[in-house]
């Protein structure tokens, strides 16, 4: 069997300690130990990764209340599988999770298994494919022993993505947008019987049967992958997008939009990201493009059925609901202030969108410029400051703070002595007048 000490050894420092203290510790409780799966892929494959998963043959629990106790960080238990998780802080961060060996028995399709536990060969046979069936042993003896009962390694070399049997798609039908998400990311092949699998699986409508929470998920995670769009064309060709909506339907000029939508986030984050504190999140700008062919009714039911976060579902239909009538209002002469105040109660996913959206070269400048200048604008004066000029909070002091920015935004004063100068003459003279 292939050693793989060598790449283990070239591991950051922080990984290596932590792979060498589990190895020791499960040697106190006497449990053979490994590190399984995408981990492993990894280190073969030369690629970063430091999201750990650890199995022992023995118990998972007592295992990582130990290591926790030695690294001297918090851990979480999920004592239905006996499964837990460790955070390493650090410069690099490391995610850990412990589990125990198990095998896992399908008695419906798409449902989640019955859980026993298990060898580590069970605990290989029960995954995705065999290039994320692989293990290496980490206990102090075996350092770096890879474990590969179905030719995983050599699958890795071929790169080539292999199921562990016929029923894989129908167990689990996830595994179709897993199988996509590798294919895509590493440049595989899904070899021609999985593909048939894949195919069977998607025209007898199980990939509609599954929670919708697991889609959720494995659509969120093809959604953060770097090119995106190729695995959702993927999709598209094997069966389309059917598993979030009956009627959803990916066209050409939907695709098109998808693919402005790399080139728009790497714009925003060469030239923007550090000024706002507002993180737009990539995925999500994907998400709304994708769905945008849904109606706003549509829209409701669905995200809210696959349980997405509130204030992303809030994103997505804004976008369906507020683009046509925000890029009619941009297109009249505005001052900075007007399209200030159109822009700023927008999502930044949005307003960033709306710039593919609109064709108008002025309206373009017009979000441009929002984002680049007025949506960090700031008045000058702190609040400590506008309450020795007597003003007291409340309704009243908010709308000359709004009042002020304005002037601001569209050109009356720069410096601060001006804005104070501004501030009595032109906001508090009048209001005493009135
Ligand atoms: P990534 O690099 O995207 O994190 P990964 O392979 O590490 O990929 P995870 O989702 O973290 O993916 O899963 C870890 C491992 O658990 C996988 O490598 C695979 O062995 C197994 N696994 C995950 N999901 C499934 C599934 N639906 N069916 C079978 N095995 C799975």
């Amino acid at each position: 069997m292939e050693n793989l000490a060598d790449k283990l050894n070239r591991e950051p420092p922080e990984v290596l300690r932590s792979l060498k203290l589990i190895g020791a510790i499960a040697g106190e409780f006497g449990y053979p130990v490994y590190a399984v799966g995408g981990f492993v892929r990894d280190i073969i494959l030369g690629v970063e990764d430091f999201d750990l998963d650890i199995v022992v043959e023995g118990d998972g629990i007592n295992f990582t209340r130990e290591l926790s106790r030695k690294l001297n960080v918090g851990w979480t238990a999920h004592t239905r599988f006996k499964t837990a998780t460790i955070h390493i802080p650090g410069e690099v961060k490391i995610k850990l999770d412990v589990a125990t060996a198990r095998q896992e028995i399908y008695d419906s399709p798409a449902a989640l298994p019955r859980v026993s536990f298990g060898s580590i060969k069970d605990d290989l046979r029960r995954r995705d494919f065999t290039v994320n069936a692989m293990a290496l042993d980490i206990s102090r003896d075996n350092f770096g022993r890879l474990v590969d009962f179905f030719n995983g390694r050599g699958d890795l070399r071929d790169k080539v993505l292999r199921v562990m049997h016929n029923l894989s798609f129908i167990d689990d039908p996830t595994r179709i947008l897993r199988a996509v998400r590798f294919e895509q990311r590493f440049g595989f092949r899904i070899e021609p019987f999985a593909l048939r699998l894949i195919k069977e699986s998607l025209a007898q409508g199980m990939l509609e049967r599954v929670h919708k929470h697991r889609l959720r998920d494995e659509l969120i995670l093809i959604l953060k992958e770097p090119s995106p769009v190729k695995s959702l064309r993927r999709i598209a060709k094997l069966r389309g997008f059917r598993f979030i909506h009956s009627s959803l339907n990916i066209d050409q000029k939907t695709f098109a939009l998808l693919k402005r939508v790399d080139e728009l986030y790497k714009w925003f984050a060469e030239n923007f990201v550090h000024k706002h504190k507002h993180k737009v999140e990539k995925w999500l700008l994907y998400l709304i493009v994708l769905l945008e062919n849904l109606s706003v009714p549509e829209l409701k039911k669905t995200l809210h059925s696959f349980a997405f976060h509130k204030n992303d579902i809030q994103k997505v239909i804004s976008f369906k609901k507020d683009t046509a009538k925000v890029i009619s209002k941009l297109k009249k002469e505005i001052p900075a202030s007007g399209i200030h105040k159109i822009l700023f109660p927008l999502s930044y996913e949005v307003v960033l969108l709306m710039l593919l959206k609109a064709k108008d070269v002025q309206i373009k400048r017009k979000i441009q410029d929002f984002l680049r200048a007025y949506s960090g604008t700031q008045i000058h004066l702190r609040g400590d400051e506008l309450k020795e000029l007597g003003l007291r909070p409340g309704p009243d002091f908010k709308l000359i703070l709004k009042e002020l920015l304005d002037a601001k935004l569209d050109g009356k004063f720069s410096t601060k002595e001006e804005e104070l100068v501004y501030l009595k003459n032109e906001i508090l003279s009048k209001k005493l007048s009135r």
